[in-house]
């Protein structure tokens, strides 16, 4: 495995590879402190990909001015192991000047499916996602790029960014990888107390139940899916709810008529975003309401 911090010495590493025949070229973009989530996208990337090229880089732009950037968990050492251990070949380490050694004035925005859910509530966040995943895109020119359907957003926004702008790569959307519990894996887990931890089930509890009771046909509406997450959210006391909503995904738009069976050849999206304490957590779940109502 080889670990690269400038650009340079990244093309290098990557015409090397390329120039061996080692492609398709698999991406893994990721801000550090590596989990199972992380560890998971590098296994599929090694399966389809013959060069894993995975990205540590805490991106300065998509923090809004009262968010976690400086506090962000970094462990350079722990993160080089678990990459080695999943099979990584090239890990491309970047200082902040590295990525960007002058004012960026350009960036790169994907409008209407960043107007809710996290493009809502956290303000230019998406314009620093697109931007520093196209800056990314344009240097290791993948193939394949990985990403978690964690962040289900994310996927959808990246989608539309590369197929707008004719980007010469496949978004390749991974399972969310959880703990034994349901709760799933987040680098942000770490600033969880013991009692916000337990409580923070209550997210992977509520989609959950909310899948239950529309597969049992007892919940048909948007209005009934949401009020049901907000009760069993609202069960634990230290969970303030930031949104809870249900769209159509990918398209991240109202459904028809507020049933969840319009749009029934397409799928929809369960999102939630709960803060407890000083910690947001997300979760999700995406199903193909026309699927799930067959099981009834
Ligand atoms: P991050 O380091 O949090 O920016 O995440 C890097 C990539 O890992 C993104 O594509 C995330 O969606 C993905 N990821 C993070 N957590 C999980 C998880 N629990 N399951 C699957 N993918 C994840």
């Amino acid at each position: 495995m080889r670990v690269v911090r400038t650009v340079e010495q990244l093309r290098e590493a990557l015409d090397y590879m390329r120039m061996g025949g080692h492609t398709p070229i698999g991406f893994v973009p990721t801000m550090g402190y590596l989990h199972e989530g992380h560890a998971s996208l590098i296994r599929k990337a090694g399966e389809m990909s013959r060069t894993v090229v995975m990205s540590i880089f805490v991106n300065p732009l998509q923090f809004g001015p009262s968010e976690d950037f400086s506090s962000y968990p970094r462990d350079e050492r722990r993160d080089l192991e678990l990459a080695e251990r999943e099979g990584a070949d090239i890990v491309f380490i970047p200082a902040v000047e590295e990525m960007y050694p002058q004012p960026i004035r350009t960036r790169i925005t994907v409008d209407s499916l960043t107007a809710q859910l996290c493009g809502a509530s956290r303000p230019g966040h998406f314009d620093g996602v697109t931007t520093v995943v196209s800056k990314l895109f344009n240097m290791v020119q993948p193939d394949y790029a990985f990403f978690g359907l964690k962040d289900a957003q994310q996927v959808a926004v990246l989608r539309r960014m590369v197929s707008d702008l004719n980007m010469n790569v496949e978004i390749i959307a991974c399972p969310i990888v959880r703990e034994a519990d349901g709760l799933a894996l987040s680098s942000r887990n770490v600033y969880l107390g013991s009692e916000e931890r337990t409580q923070a089930l209550v997210l992977s509890r509520a989609l959950r139940e909310a899948r239950k009771a529309i597969e049992a046909g007892a919940v048909q509406t948007v209005d009934q899916a949401r009020g049901l997450l907000i009760s069993v959210i609202s069960s634990s006391p230290l969970a303030v709810i930031d949104y809870v909503e249900i769209l159509s995904f990918p398209g991240l738009g109202a459904l028809d008529g507020g049933s969840l069976l319009s749009g029934a050849e397409g799928e929809v999206i369960m999102a939630l975003a709960v803060k407890f304490g000083r910690t947001r957590l997300i979760d999700n779940n995406v199903f193909i309401p026309k699927e799930v109502h067959a099981l009834v």
